[in-house]
């Protein structure tokens, strides 16, 4: 049974949109060398947001030349316990307007209130802190005695998580000692400009962290720029591998968070209700805009037909529609090139011969928007076992045994994420260990900690974000000196 929920929408009063914004170089906003500037939009309303500049070779020189002195002069000279103040200082403004953020993401994103205002918002702040109380105990990290920060790091972050992502690249550099240039994406560049406006509330050094809104034509720049020595990307294995190409041969540092294909694996022994959740979790959070998303269900044959019944059953009471309403569970799809992307992949699943299901639901005139969808009858062939769909689209495969469930989960050019859904213990640590992923979660999906290391093996990537492994991208250590 569904229930109808009145609206309860979030209040924008919180949130100030300037018409414009500049570059943030140096402590301060500038326009555009070029005067070149592009709009954001709100994938929900298709309303324009704001005009942002877009910077181009001339700014990067200037913010990597800014990000340089500000390393030379003041952040890299600056001990631990100092660095720290900073950080933790952003840590607790972020929490004091995380309200104000977690509107201007959903506003500018399409991603639900109620997952920006709890689940991407606390865990930002809590980036910040978990990363300035390394600051001063880097001795401590296992990385030698005394850990040198690289210099400077060029970050390009992706849309699905903007702030998020942030938080996972600058937190780290700055704790270490580096300074940042950052490339927001270019369809959600808002709540990177309102950290920079934080980090001036905070007083930080100008030039510590620089913020360069733009396309792949600026991120390319960016990444290219010969005073940099690190760069972290999180976004496309497509875009990934062009940046390896052309980082091979320089002595820059790299690390890359790419795509995935995760599988969710469900036992006969699971707690079947439980795991409806975790699946609905997996891969319906954020419509299904994670890399690290459930996105192929592996469902061991015997319950496959009950918990077929039961997800659509639950399917069925989300709601979608506008991101802000506090009721809502499914939001926007971010960009009308990306909701043509699922939509073409959706049509190649029914073109091979599997089963489409969509949840019911209305949707919205204006904006961009994807039903839940349930593919069924899919083989390992099918593009949409194979390829990552970046949207609120399930592909479920069926199992008979634990071997078979491992080889069709490592049967996949990615590595991110895995889910494993039992109530045996030995059972899960043995699938774990089988499991080609950098994070395998049990009985639960989607967990994130700033302690706990994330990245990817194969086409995911390499190098890890967060927790000690984290630190370690950041850092010269005695091995690499
Ligand atoms: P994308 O690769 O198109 O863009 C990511 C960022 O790179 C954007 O800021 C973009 O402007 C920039 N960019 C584009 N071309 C570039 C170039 N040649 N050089 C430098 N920068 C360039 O990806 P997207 O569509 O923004 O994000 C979706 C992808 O990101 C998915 O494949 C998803 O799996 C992946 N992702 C991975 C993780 C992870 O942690 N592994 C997290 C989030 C998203």
């Amino acid at each position: 049974m569904t229930f109808d929920y009145a609206p309860a929408p979030e209040s924008r009063a919180s949130v100030e949109i300037a018409s414009d914004y500049g570059l943030f170089i140096d402590g301060e906003f500038s326009p555009s060398a070029s005067g070149s500037s592009f709009v954001t939009v709100n994938p929900a309303t298709e309303e324009s947001l704001s005009s942002v500049a877009e910077a181009g070779s001339a700014d990067v020189d200037r913010a990597v030349a800014a990000a340089r002195r500000a390393y030379d002069a003041v952040w890299g000279p600056m001990p631990g316990r100092e660095r720290a103040k900073y950080l933790f200082r952003i840590a607790r403004i972020i929490q004091e307007r995380s309200r104000e953020l977690a509107v201007l993401e959903s506003l500018d994103n399409g991603k639900p209130i109620k997952e920006s205002r709890d689940v991407d918002l606390p865990l930002v702040a809590a980036h910040f802190f978990y990363h300035a109380g390394w600051a001063d105990k880097l001795e401590h990290a296992g990385y030698g005695p005394a850990p040198q920060p690289l210099g400077v790091a060029a970050q390009v972050i992706p849309w699905n998580f903007p702030l998020l992502m942030l938080a996972w690249k600058v937190a780290p550099a700055l704790a270490c000692g580096n300074t940042v240039v950052v490339k927001p994406a270019e369809t959600t560049p808002l709540t990177a400009l309102a950290f920079a406006d934080i980090c001036r509330q905070a007083d930080l050094p100008p030039g510590v962290v620089n913020i360069l809104t733009g396309a792949g034509e600026t991120g390319r720049l960016l990444v290219e720029h010969p005073d940099v020595n690190k760069v972290a990307f999180t976004g496309s294995t497509e875009v990934g591998r062009s940046i390896m190409r052309t980082l091979a041969g320089t002595d820059k540092r790299l690390t890359l968070e790419l795509g995935g294909k995760a599988a969710n694996i469900v036992f006969d022994d699971a707690p079947i209700d439980e795991a409806i959740e975790g699946i609905v979790n997996g891969i319906f959070f954020n419509q299904g805009h994670v890399c690290c998303a459930g996105s192929r269900l592996l469902v061991q044959e015997s319950v496959a037909e009950d918990v077929l019944e039961r997800l659509k059953a639950r399917l069925s009471t989300l709601r979608l529609g506008d991101p802000l309403d506090k009721n809502t569970d499914i939001g926007a799809i971010n960009s009308a090139e990306q909701l043509a992307r699922i939509d073409e992949l959706a049509k190649s699943g029914q073109g091979e011969g599997a089963e489409r299901w969509s949840a019911p639901c209305e949707i919205p005139e204006r904006g961009w928007w994807f039903p839940p969808t349930v593919f069924t009858g899919v083989t390992q062939a099918h593009r949409i076992a194979r390829e990552e769909i970046f949207g609120p689209v399930l592909s479920v495969l069926t199992f008979r045994t634990p071997d078979e469930a491992v080889q069709k989960a490592n049967n996949t050019p990615y590595g991110l994420s895995a889910g494993i859904w039992t109530e045996k213990g030995s059972r899960i640590l043995w699938m774990a260990q089988q499991l080609r992923a950098g994070v395998v979660w049990a009985n639960t999906f989607n967990r994130f900690d700033p302690t706990s290391p994330f990245g990817g093996y194969k086409e995911s990537g390499f190098g890890r974000e967060g927790g000690l492994h984290g630190l370690g991208a950041y850092l010269k250590t005695e091995a690499a000196r």
